[in-house]
């Protein structure tokens, strides 16, 4: 095919020129027969990814840990003080682990990058005088784009056409002001950072809306040369993956500072120096809790997983670590809490707002005059309808919710328009959360009659601040006012339509003159809550979390949304932007006692509210859509971006709804709360197990018995018990218990008690069963032996009781997680073969245990559950607040 050169330097042709240039059509952009070959010519518009850590640096990764580092000094070691049996019981230890940690860590890794590909970058362009919504990858160079407010922009390109263009390039200049755009044509040497009429990829449109030219795709654009998708986020340690490294170090130099004085008695007691280091070398390898990092990691990684399936996708680990903590969820309404899927219930005008009571049922038939209001609504609405379907209740749109439902109620009204119709609109300002309103010029033929001139202009938004800006009789305004909160507590959603008389000259238009409106009626829509509301809301109240409402919409439409989903309401939790603007931060903070609802606030009001909140402690999970709404979601602590916001929005969130629904946001935190509590469990688990060794060998040392545990059979019990029945955790799937301090904070009451308090515990009992065997005068062989099967098997048997730290062991089951249980099974089976195979005999040391004896060990295995579930109850009954 003909070689589609394109000029390297596109901001320096002049915008008549362009057309030529890019071979194309300016108004219809290319047809499809060129676009696929363009495709093919240039590939398709996406980054090849910077190639993550391969499987090997996953794997090389694992061996740095401090713990595993630990290990491998610990086989170097017996293979100097040629014990090959114990190295090879280590070396075989730090494999598994390696393994297990690779296997984890290498998920979690695919997982994140999945998930990204969830998030599509979708663009509109025009080919074929067709403006469609596409996939960002089928873009090519020379296709027509649009870029809209609030999106990310997905490919070079050149600007032709545009209102108030103004985009955040910091991503790739790092200035973190947004830059305002034009057309004008700018000379070759303009650096990256200040060339005016070109947008890149990967960049935000802030404001405003442009026609551009696709000049490069790809990793042809200066963000793919970058190479800029790293995967930053799982090489980045999460706050309590962090904590756990520094833990472990701390444990590490503590069990070596014992372990040195252990070794240091032992020797002065005449003990062979030899055999002190290999006993030494076991209690390290022993006591070290090598799989915790495997365990985080694991849980994190299947968590992530698990809130993906339920269409909720975590950016990063550091996110899904703090999910389970959220104390406060600060929702929006609109596709949030309700479907989102409007219907048009009435139009009212002007007259009919001050003079009668508006009647609230659904209307069916409307006049003339109000079909004129829904028109002009209908033109001012950007919406692309991107399916041939015929019926209307089938469309799939893009746009803006509010204005999807317009072109949909109007076209089942029997309105439509062709893309013709609102070809030469001109947004003069777009709408935004702050302002409230927008304004549109359209065809004039569209206005209503009265206004049919080309001076006017449509102002669409928040009827009451039209009203507001409306030059109207005063007693008008106080029953239009009236009505219009009356109708709203009603739970309509109401959207003023008002004309404003502009000169065309006034190009720099701002919200601020907008005044003297000439205000026409509202439309009334009734948005229904989502069914799945209710149930939701209730689950996340019986955490002790709690929720609260942010809208932009009228005080009394709130209330009524949030009456209906099931909020705890009354007029008095309603504050609004109005009066929380008045209100310094200490009142505002006391009024947070009791406000659920925040009506009619600015993305500002949003963040002050969220920082707040935070200064009183509470952790908060808060949804946004808007462009606006990014210094909140930064501010939260966990940003919520609903999937059907901007691309500005999702940028900055942790989280992001795939479906936008509030159910989702509860399941993802109920996710998170399951996710610490595994992690809780397989810290106690295996922390507690750590100090067994340190005391059964110190012990006996300072006391002068023969060593109850040798070497070779501590590193051989410490090879199956812990990592597996650990990792098994991970998986657990048990319903998460309702209070909230059970899953708040990651080393609370019940973490420390549990760990320090059964560690000692059972490790203390442990060198009791030795001593009293021996001062029974009971042989010493069979005593070791009775506290080796004891040892080993009371590890694996309290993993069933660790299991849930918030319930006793009888009231769940034994055999759900599977991993759990083969683990359990299969370290049990390896035991009994080492007490009762000759073979194994041999290289452990062991001796077959009578059938007595196999029944007091059971006895010993009862007696640990039972001290376990004894603490567990405690915990669980008293340590709570
Ligand atoms: P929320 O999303 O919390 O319901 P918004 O800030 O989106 O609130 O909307 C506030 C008000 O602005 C709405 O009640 C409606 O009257 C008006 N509005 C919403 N979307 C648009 C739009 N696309 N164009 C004009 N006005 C709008
Ligand atoms: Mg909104």
């Amino acid at each position: 095919m003909d070689n589609i050169k394109l000029s390297e330097h596109p901001w320096t042709i002049e915008p008549n020129e362009l057309e030529k240039h890019f071979k194309t059509n300016i108004e219809k952009g290319l047809d499809n027969k060129e676009v696929e070959q363009r495709l093919k010519f240039y590939g398709s518009n996406e980054f090849t990814e910077n190639k993550s850590r391969g499987a090997f640096g996953i794997f090389f990764h694992q061996l740095n840990n401090p713990l595993i580092i630990v290990l491998i000094i610990a086989v170097g070691l017996t293979i100097y003080l040629n014990e090959w049996v114990d190295a090879t019981v280590i070396a075989l230890a730090v494999i598994i682990n390696a393994l297990l940690g690779f296997i984890q860590e290498y998920k979690a890794e695919r997982a994140i990058a999945d998930l990204k590909s969830y998030v599509r970058d979708r663009v509109r362009v025009v080919r074929d005088g067709v403006e469609h919504e596409i996939d960002a990858k089928l873009l090519v160079p020379g296709d027509l784009i649009h870029v809209v407010r609030g999106t990310r922009i997905s490919a070079d390109a050149r600007i032709i056409q545009e209102t108030n263009l103004t985009v955040d390039e910091s991503l790739l200049t790092g200035e973190s002001l947004p830059e305002t755009k034009s057309t004008e044509t700018i000379p070759e040497t303009t650096l990256l950072a200040d060339r005016t009429n070109m947008i890149y990829a990967g960049t935000l449109t802030v404001d405003g809306s442009a026609y551009a030219l696709v000049t490069k795709t790809g990793n042809h654009t200066e963000i793919g040369k970058l190479a800029y998708l790293v995967s930053e986020t799982i090489t980045e340690k999460t706050p309590l993956q962090k904590a756990v490294e520094k833990l472990t170090w701390v444990i590490m130099i503590v069990i070596s500072l014992v372990v040195l004085a252990v070794f240091g008695v032992g020797v002065m007691q005449d003990q062979p120096v030899y055999e002190m280091l290999l006993i030494s070398i076991a209690i390290i390898v022993g006591a070290v809790p090598e799989s915790l990092p495997i365990g985080i990691t694991s849980v994190l990684a299947i968590g992530v997983g698990r809130i993906a399936k339920k269409r909720g996708i975590m950016r990063s680990l550091t996110a899904a670590e703090t999910l389970g903590s959220t104390t406060l969820i600060m929702t929006d309404k609109t596709g949030t809490l309700t479907q989102a899927d409007m219907q048009l219930v009435d139009i009212t005008t002007l007259s009919d707002l001050s003079e009668k009571p508006v009647p609230t049922t659904i209307r069916e038939r409307y006049s003339g005059e109000q079909k004129e209001l829904l028109t002009m609504a209908l033109c001012s609405s950007d919406v692309v309808i991107e399916n041939d379907e015929d019926d209307p209740r089938n469309w799939e749109m893009s746009g803006s919710i509010l204005e999807k439902n317009i072109v949909k109620s109007a076209a089942l009204h029997g309105l439509r328009l062709t893309r013709d119709d609102r070809a030469n609109n001109q947004v003069r300002i777009p709408f935004n959360s702050k302002h409230k309103f927008s304004v549109i010029k359209i065809n004039k033929e569209f206005l209503p009659k009265k206004y049919a001139k080309d001076n006017f202009h449509v102002v669409m938004g928040a009827p009451d601040i039209l009203l507001g800006l409306s030059k109207m009789d005063k007693e008008i305004f106080h029953k239009t006012t009236d009505t219009i909160t009356q109708m709203s507590e009603n739970g309509r959603r109401l959207l003023g339509l008002a004309v404003i008389n502009l000169s065309e000259k006034q190009n720099d238009l701002k919200p601020k003159d907008i005044t003297e409106l000439d205000f026409l009626g509202v439309l009334s829509f009734y948005d229904p809550i989502r069914p799945e509301v209710k149930d939701a809301l209730q689950k996340i109240y019986s955490y002790g979390v709690k929720v609260v409402m942010a809208t932009g919409d009228l005080p009394g439409t709130a209330l009524n949304v949030a009456k209906e989903a099931g909020f705890i309401v009354d007029e008095k939790s309603v504050l609004t932007g109005k009066e929380i603007r008045q209100l310094n931060d200490k009142e505002l903070t006391e009024s947070l006692s009791y406000a659920k609802i925040f009506a009619r606030v600015t993305p500002e009001d949003k963040l002050r509210i969220v920082r707040l909140y935070q200064n009183q402690g509470e952790i908060v999970a808060m949804t946004g859509d808007g462009v606006n709404d990014s210094p909140s979601l930064k501010a939260a602590n966990i940003g919520v971006a609903v999937g059907s916001g901007s691309d500005v929005a999702k940028s900055v969130a942790d989280l992001v709804l795939l479906d936008d629904n509030f159910q989702t946001i509860v399941a993802t935190i109920e996710e998170g709360k399951r996710m610490l509590v595994n992690i809780k469990k397989i810290f106690v688990y295996l922390m507690s197990n750590s100090l067994d060794e340190v005391v059964l060998i110190g012990g006996a040392i300072l006391s002068g018995f023969a060593l109850p545990l040798s070497a070779i059979q501590i590193i051989w019990v410490n090879l199956f018990t812990g990592s597996i029945p650990a990792i098994a955790y991970a998986f657990d799937r048990q319903p998460v218990p309702k209070d909230n301090h059970a899953s708040r904070s990651f080393f609370d009451g019940p973490v420390k008690f549990l760990t320090i308090g059964t560690g000692i515990v059972t490790s203390l009992l442990l060198f009791l069963l030795y001593v009293v065997l021996i001062e029974l005068g009971i042989e010493i062989e069979v005593a070791q032996n009775v506290v080796f099967a004891c040892f080993g098997s009371y590890i694996l048997l309290i993993a069933f009781s660790f299991r849930n730290l918030n319930l006793p062991l009888f009231k769940y089951s034994l055999t759900e997680n599977k991993i759990l249980l083969y683990g359990v099974i299969g370290g049990l089976i390896l035991l009994l073969a080492t007490l009762y195979v000759p073979f194994l005999q041999n290289i452990f040391d062991t001796e077959a245990l009578s059938l007595p004896w196999l029944i007091f060990v059971i006895f010993w295995l009862i007696l640990n559950v039972a001290i376990i579930e004894g603490a567990k109850w405690i915990s669980y009954t008293y340590l709570k607040k």
